[in-house]
């Protein structure tokens, strides 16, 4: 058995079954959004009383506030293993950073991407660079290949990956392509959004130039994400938001605008969210060596075995050369939204069903009509895992007649 690796709040919280009584949540949709952990929760309650404006007020807890703020830009720097030069810009989640960056592809630069993107990875370079998307092999090794080929015709200014699949979790060797791009005169950005909460990461090593990330993914809570990485273009760019806090001086005829982070965090910053996920930051750095890694093999194994095993489901590339806990299947014939609502409301099972906001990869993947997504973090257990096989081992052999809507007036805390 596998328990939990590190301890999250609301594990033991009671949901809803359609049948009447309540169980608790066993939680497959860590890709979503992951629970936060507890000593993030315990460090949010802890700054809660001692929050004031940042940069500006002169009064105790503002002081407070703001070297709180400015001691979780250092930490999460410092997770990712950020150059001395990098900027932390702090932002409202990867899709918040991913647009940011790519409103500082300098003019006319040429961006690279694959059509295996989750939507944040893709459209923003679309809408704001002169893009190239090229078409995603059968594996990660294909995909790598051919983008490796793409890069070499020298034309490239940046290549835009993930760092891990919201869809397959196939991992990307990013250090080969770190390699690849500054061979071919190309930066690296990765979208770290489905990597970094089971992986650790560090820039400088891997050759990444940007890295973008979420808080609500790595165990912190909504509304606090990042982008990190080289200051030129971002010093060079347009300020992302314009407003209080970007400016060095406003003047009738001109406006000075700040480098560095403060250029494009205009406005008053999230100050807990950025503490939280920078707490989430440190408790995951300071878990021994290979302790994530492993415990997420252990789970991924017993998903693709279990579900390989069940006859009626359909596992999508279910043995990547190297993956992260998010295993995507279906049962074929069974509408995916019937077989989600199902195991949520029979089992109390959550899980993701759709097409991932990643249309065009799932589109390719045989998945038009959508797919099913179990997705583990540090909070899982093989007790979860458990849970979903002999829910869908049910599911294959009863059915379901019911129709399964909101459960009324039954939740909330
Ligand atoms: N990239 C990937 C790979 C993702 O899985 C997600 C979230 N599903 C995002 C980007 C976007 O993250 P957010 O919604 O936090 O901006």
């Amino acid at each position: 058995t596998v328990p939990p690796l590190l301890p999250v709040v609301g594990a033991d919280t009671p949901v809803p079954l359609a049948t009447g009584g309540t169980t608790t949540y066993a939680n497959l949709d860590n890709a979503a959004s992951a629970p936060a952990l507890a000593a993030v929760a315990d460090r949010v309650a802890q700054v809660l009383p001692h929050y004031a404006s940042v940069h500006r007020g002169a009064g105790y807890l503002s002081q407070v506030s703001t070297a709180l703020f400015e001691q979780a830009r250092e930490q999460v720097g410092r997770f990712l293993g950020a150059r001395e030069d990098d900027v932390v810009v702090f932002t409202r989640s990867t899709t918040d950073a991913l647009d940011l960056l790519s409103r500082a592809v300098p003019a006319g630069a040429r961006v690279l991407v694959a059509d295996v993107e989750h939507h944040a990875n893709l459209l923003p370079w679309q809408r704001s660079a002169r893009t190239t998307v090229v078409r995603g092999g059968a594996d990660a090794e294909e995909t790598t290949a051919l983008l490796e080929a793409e890069l070499a015709t020298g034309q490239y200014a940046l290549l835009a990956v993930a760092g891990a699949s919201n869809v397959t979790g196939e991992v990307l060797p990013l250090r080969r392509l770190a390699r690849a791009a500054h061979a071919a005169g190309a930066r690296l950005a990765v979208d770290g959004a489905q990597l970094l909460p089971h992986r650790r990461v560090d820039v400088a090593r891997d050759g990444i130039d940007w890295i973008a990330l979420s808080g609500h993914k790595l165990y912190a809570p909504f509304g606090a994400g990042a982008l990190v990485g080289r200051r030129d273009w971002l010093d060079a760019a347009e300020p992302y938001l314009a407003g209080g806090g970007a400016t060095l001086d406003v003047s009738h005829d001109a406006v000075r605008w700040a480098t560095g982070p403060d250029r494009h965090e205009a406005g008053s910053p999230n100050v807990v969210g950025a503490v939280a996920l920078a707490q989430a930051c440190t408790t995951l750095a300071a878990l021994p060596a290979g302790a994530l890694e492993a415990h997420e093999a252990a789970l991924r194994a017993q998903l693709v075995t279990g579900l390989s095993a069940l006859e009626g489901v359909r596992v999508v590339r279910p043995h990547p050369a190297d993956a992260v806990g998010v295993v995507t299947f279906t049962v074929p014939g069974r509408p995916v939204s019937e077989v989600a609502a199902y195991l949520s409301a029979e089992h109390g099972v959550g899980v993701r069903d759709g097409r991932f906001c990643a249309h065009r990869f799932a589109n390719s993947l045989g998945l038009v009509e959508g797919g099913l997504r179990a997705s583990t973090g540090v909070g899982t257990s093989s007790a979860d895992v458990e849970r979903l096989l002999a829910a869908l081992e049910q599911f294959l052999t009863t059915g379901s007649a019911l129709e399964y809507g909101v459960v009324e007036g039954r939740w909330g805390p």
